[in-house]
């Protein structure tokens, strides 16, 4: 399998020059974090094929992704969030599970059945999380029906699932895979591994008695808006036809603070995608063998998915109805006239920086 490397390409060229402008301006944050702290926890629902669960979404500050520190993904600011120095001590990613679990206390009725564990990275990197934290906390949520974490396709293995599989959990792996195409994987995201590693991770997983659970990024810098939503219909279908990915979870670029999309968004090169891309791709795919949900964050704002202003609310509700049931008719309830400014971008546009004379 591919290792996260900064040498992928040619020094300077490709790969290399993407990683070296991305430390630069991440080289810019000024905010430092708390490693007693999680970076955030929220409560909320999930469709999962066990059923519609209630979830505790947890984002452990680890001490950020080995691939951000190389450079990272064009789109990517979560590096920005991370701990200074690398890592995170036992102790104190101990202290984050527990600040979620008071949060959880206070504010749900019962406890969750279904844990999501990200870590801005890999939670399976023991770089990130040591084997004695990440079995401490398979069975500190031992209890539970279902738990997912974050992890590049690299460190997907058996014996680390089986920590969690050993205590009945139910596991899903959630792979930041981007899309299907390795092209735009490679020179849109900036993500080194190819989809053949994302094969193997599936094959892996299910081996282990666990499901893999696909993020889709749409719409990566470079893309035209056809050509982002063309390249979700595909990755959807790709991903969906793979034993053991169960789940596609397509989501909307937005601009984040300290990345590459951020500088050409400033500099009027970037749009995140229209919702309507985001319904259209849903209802496109809503007949393939997996569960497809689309979480647009940041809806309605400059720097997400967005449409006229009007609709977004209506729009993203529709979307987040269809997460839960799974059924494309929920756009038909839907319109604006911004559909047809819409219609005209997809028919129209071309990719980022294409010359309009020949
Ligand atoms: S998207 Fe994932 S792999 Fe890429 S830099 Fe961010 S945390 Fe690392
Ligand atoms: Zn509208």
């Amino acid at each position: 399998m591919s290792k996260p490397s900064p040498d992928v390409y040619e020094e300077g060229r490709g790969m290399d020059a993407h990683n070296s402008v991305m430390r630069e301006i991440r080289g810019l944050k000024e905010k430092h974090y708390d490693p007693h702290e999680p970076t955030r926890v929220w409560l909320d629902e999930d469709n999962t094929p066990g059923g519609v669960y209630d979830s505790l979404t947890i984002i452990l500050n680890t001490g950020g992704c080995r691939w951000a520190r190389a450079g990272g993904c064009t789109m990517c600011g979560y590096v920005a969030e991370s701990v200074e120095g690398g890592s995170v001590a036992h102790d104190a990613l101990m202290d984050q599970i527990e600040v979620c679990l008071e949060h959880e206390a206070d504010n749900a009725d019962e406890p969750a059945d279904l844990i999501k564990i990200y870590t801005s990275g890999s939670f399976l990197d023991e770089r990130e999380v040591g084997a004695e934290t990440r079995q401490a906390i398979a069975e500190t949520f031992g209890d539970r029906e279902r738990i997912v974490v974050e992890s590049l396709p690299d460190f997907v293995d058996h014996e680390k699932i089986t920590d969690f599989t050993d205590h009945g959990l139910d596991v899903d792996i959630a792979v930041g895979l981007e899309t299907a195409t390795d092209r735009v994987r490679h020179d849109c995201v900036n993500k080194y591994f190819d989809f053949a590693d994302f094969e193997d991770a599936c094959e892996t997983a299910q081996d282990a008695g666990a499901g893999i659970k696909a993020y889709l990024l749409m719409k990566p810098p470079f893309l035209s808006e056809s050509e982002a939503r063309d390249d979700m219909v595909d990755s959807v279908q790709r991903c969906a036809a793979v034993d053991g990915c169960h789940t596609v979870s397509m989501n909307p670029c937005n601009v984040q603070q300290y990345t590459m999309v951020n500088e050409l968004f400033r500099a009027g090169g970037y749009r995140p995608p229209w919702l309507w891309s985001v319904a259209d791709v849903l209802e496109r795919t809503a007949d393939v063998d997996a569960i497809v949900v689309s979480d647009p964050v940041g809806h309605g704002s400059d720097r997400g998915p967005h449409n006229c202003g009007e609709c977004d609310d209506r729009v993203q509700k529709a979307i987040k109805d269809f997460d839960l049931r799974q059924d494309p008719s929920v756009f038909e309830q839907v319109s604006c006239d911004c559909e047809r400014t819409w219609e005209l971008v997809i028919e129209e546009e071309t990719s980022y920086a294409m010359s309009l004379t020949r």
